[in-house]
């Protein structure tokens, strides 16, 4: 494990995480964004609804969110997925943090985000 002790990790790197991440980044706080890549419009060419954006690829928007939240020193990036977290076992309560783990890393903080989004799993129908 590195020494760094974030103070929050963010699994998911899409909208939702990214949009955290801002707001934490500005707050000058330390923000390691875990992302496995598999935003759920990834199949979609052509965004709506959100104002501003009316048509844009939303693989542009997701990039231009990266790019700007990644502009601020205190955020990194770990492409990858996290397969577990747990509580580290600290006898200072005080002192306690999370791991999250993936392959072959492991990354300690005091608190988690979790912006995973949602699957869509397709099922035939019986009808
Ligand atoms: C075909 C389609 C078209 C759409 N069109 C529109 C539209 O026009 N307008 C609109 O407003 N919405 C649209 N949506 C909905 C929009 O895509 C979602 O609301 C949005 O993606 C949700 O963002 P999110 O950040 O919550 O999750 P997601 O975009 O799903 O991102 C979750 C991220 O977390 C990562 N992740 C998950 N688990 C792990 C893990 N264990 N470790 C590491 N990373 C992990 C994933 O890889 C992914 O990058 C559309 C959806 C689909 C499927």
């Amino acid at each position: 494990m590195r020494d760094t002790i974030y103070d929050v990790i963010i699994i998911g790197g899409s909208y939702a995480g990214l949009s955290a991440a801002l707001q934490l980044a500005r707050a000058r706080r330390r923000v390691l964004i875990i992302d496995e890549g598999l935003r759920r419009n990834r199949s979609a060419s052509h965004s709506h609804g959100f104002i501003t954006q009316d048509g844009v690829d939303p693989a542009v928007i997701a990039a231009q969110a990266r790019a700007q939240v990644m502009d601020y020193a205190t955020v990194d990036w770990l492409a990858g997925r996290a397969d577990g977290v747990q509580l580290a076992k600290n006898r200072e309560p005080a002192s306690q943090h999370i791991e999250v783990t993936g392959g072959a890393w492991r990354h300690a903080s005091r608190r988690l985000i979790l912006a995973l989004g949602v699957t869509d799993s397709f099922r035939r129908s019986r009808a």
